[in-house]
């Protein structure tokens, strides 16, 4: 099966004013350290606080007439669009998640009608869940990263991108299951054969990464970290946003956890901007010096469902324990 543009542009239509057309600003501090314009598209603006509406919108438009529900499993933000998506239709919807998951995104998705199952302490657990529904239940599995309206309803972020600035030349895209990257790095390459899309996710757990240097799907400890929404493995079985990513993604660059914390004060701070640590590791990236960007630079600021717990810990400056490791705290600017 193959994605093209004309899959994006269809997506475009179910999406149009219900989950598209969010900002893209300049972030004035990023620009000046890196010496080009750096933007960010903020899918933090979108109406369940993360660009995941997009994908989800696109695949439960496509279902058929009669479809008895919708599960999936999630690290929160796939779920809240899934089950706005499927409250909007009238559709039962059944969320699976790990311990690993913030209670804030658990609140969310139920505030929003869905059922919600928490199990074990890895996507694959939540993942076997879901699967049984679909055994057992006969509702419809919606993959947060691997179906093909899913990675249609997230490319249309970056013919957004394009049209508002065709100048751009390079692309910094949050990388875990790769939906995103997938759906953003074929919209741009199709409009501008010559853009660069980096891939950018946390030391800690990059599954596609590691599969992409390894060639096939390989599994990655699943472990806690300051970008939960970057957590996960892209599934044994991988179809689509593995080899799209393989193939379209110019390079994948991993930053750590220090680096994360940091890049989140930076956004706060700076931009005035409430994230996710997902959000900002492609600030991340070129803060560190682990990426130079050439050119008209773009980020995406995936989302603004942070635990505020720990987010309140990183903006004041405290230490932050992630299971094994602490990241030391800093005040901003010290
Ligand atoms: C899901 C998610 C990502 C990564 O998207 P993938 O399609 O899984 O690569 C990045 N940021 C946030 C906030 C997310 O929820």
């Amino acid at each position: 099966m193959t994605l093209t543009l004309a899959d994006i542009l269809r997506a475009r239509q179910v999406l149009r004013g219900r989950a598209d057309a969010t900002p893209l600003v300049p972030s004035p501090f990023m620009s000046a350290r890196t010496g080009t314009p750096f933007l960010l598209k903020l899918e933090n603006m979108q109406p369940i606080g993360a660009f995941k509406l997009r994908g989800a919108l696109s695949a439960v438009a496509a279902l058929p007439e009669g479809t008895a529900g919708v599960t999936c499993c999630s690290t929160g933000n796939h779920g809240r669009g899934v089950a706005f998506s499927a409250a909007e239709r009238g559709l039962r919807a059944v969320i699976c998640m790990s311990e690993l998951v913030p209670q804030a995104k658990v609140d969310g998705i139920r505030a929003l009608g869905a059922e919600v199952r928490i199990r074990g302490q890895s996507q694959d657990d939540a993942l076997a869940e879901s699967r049984r529904l679909v055994a057992e239940e006969g509702l419809v599995e919606i993959s947060p990263f691997d179906d093909p309206q899913v990675i249609a309803g997230q490319g249309t972020i970056g013919l957004e991108m394009l049209e508002a600035r065709p100048d751009l030349q390079t692309l910094l895209v949050p990388l875990s299951g790769g939906g995103l990257a997938a759906g953003v790095a074929l919209a741009a390459k199709a409009i501008k054969p010559g853009i660069r899309v980096v891939g950018i996710t946390m030391e800690r757990g990059a599954a596609m990464a590691a599969s992409i240097a390894a060639g096939h799907p390989v599994e990655v400890e699943e472990v806690a970290s300051l970008a939960d929404s970057l957590g996960g493995g892209i599934g044994a079985g991988n179809r689509l946003s593995f080899p799209l990513c393989r193939d379209l993604l110019d390079e994948t660059v991993l930053v750590s956890e220090e680096e994360i914390y940091h890049a989140m004060q930076v956004l706060y701070y700076e931009d005035r901007i409430v994230a996710e640590g997902a959000c900002v590791v492609g600030l991340a990236a070129c803060l560190s010096g682990k990426l130079e960007p050439e050119g008209p630079t773009a980020t995406i600021i995936t989302g603004r469902n942070p635990d505020m717990g720990l987010f309140t810990r990183v903006i004041t400056g405290q230490d932050v324990v992630l299971g094994d490791l602490t990241v030391k705290g800093h005040p901003y600017g010290t």
